[in-house]
């Protein structure tokens, strides 16, 4: 069948632009309803329309992941609406890459907040669903963005990197309690993508480099990241695909 995901509640983080967005039209093409979150209203509102136009079924959730009312008011929302969720993609995040002695500290404290305590309040909404769906004897995914970054060396990602480390060991561990309760714990580590992420670097040297790399070589397209996510979610439900490196070709 075309639609492995029938039946699937699905819920994407950072679906606004990139990764999130891509990851959501495709695992609503592949049959999942798919709520889609993150604070800008119109790029969702036009997300939602791009995946009804094709056949799917989409709810657009605006919401600032760092605000754990909102989260946990979403969970219900979803429930209401599209039924449990049992595929939560956990791919809201900042990078904004400095010196260490620059000592940006509003920009690592955007990291942290959004890359960890965002990520923690979207768990701790959904693991409960999660566990529900396993309990009922269906497929259910937890599945993280983190990033190459958690475990290179490179230069100014200090914080940045800190945070993917935060989420690709945290999701090593979750995923020992969680998958005895039949929920599958992945953890996705891409190289560059081509996507918005850094265009919000406030270092002026720090997005020459990133502008540099993204010049030189032939990046991932959001598209290859969503195949990977939908590739992990339609696998057998005895299967945990737990961590995933996916590169360019041509990224050393
Ligand atoms: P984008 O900047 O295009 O996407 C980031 C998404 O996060 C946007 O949808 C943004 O939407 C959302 N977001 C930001 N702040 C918040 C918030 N407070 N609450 C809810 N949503 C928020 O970049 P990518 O698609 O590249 O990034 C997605 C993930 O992929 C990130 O975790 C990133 O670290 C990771 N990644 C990216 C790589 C790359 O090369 N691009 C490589 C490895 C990992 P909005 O502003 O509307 O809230």
């Amino acid at each position: 069948t075309g639609t492995p995901l029938a039946g699937r509640v699905a819920v994407v983080t950072g679906a606004s632009s990139g990764i999130g967005a891509a990851t959501a039209e495709r695992l609503a093409a592949l049959g999942a309803k798919v709520a889609v979150a993150a604070r800008r209203k119109d790029n969702l509102g036009d997300l939602v329309a791009r995946i009804t136009v094709a056949g799917g079924t989409a709810l657009a959730v605006p919401l600032d992941v760092t605000d754990r009312d909102a989260v946990t008011a979403a969970a219900t929302q979803v429930t209401d609406q599209l039924g449990r969720a049992d595929l939560v993609v956990n791919n809201a995040g900042v990078q904004l890459i400095s010196p260490i002695e620059d000592l940006k500290v509003d920009d690592w404290q955007r990291q942290i907040d959004l890359n960890i305590t965002g990520v923690m309040n979207v768990l701790a909404a959904f693991v409960p669903h999660l566990v529900a769906a396993a309990d009922a004897g269906g497929p259910a995914d937890l599945i993280t963005t983190s990033s190459i970054a958690a475990t290179r060396i490179l230069e100014k990602f200090s914080v940045y990197s800190g945070t993917k480390a935060y989420l690709s060991h945290f999701s090593r561990l979750a995923r020992v309690e969680l998958g005895r309760k039949m929920v599958r714990v992945s953890a996705i580590e891409p190289g560059m993508v081509d996507t918005e992420l850094p265009d919000h670097v406030t270092d002026p040297d720090a997005s020459t480099l990133m502008a540099d790399l993204l010049r030189d070589i032939e990046c991932l397209s959001p598209a290859d990241v969503a195949e990977t996510v939908a590739f992990i979610a339609a696998a057998p439900r005895h299967v945990n695909l737990s961590e995933i490196t996916i590169l360019p070709t041509a990224q050393p």
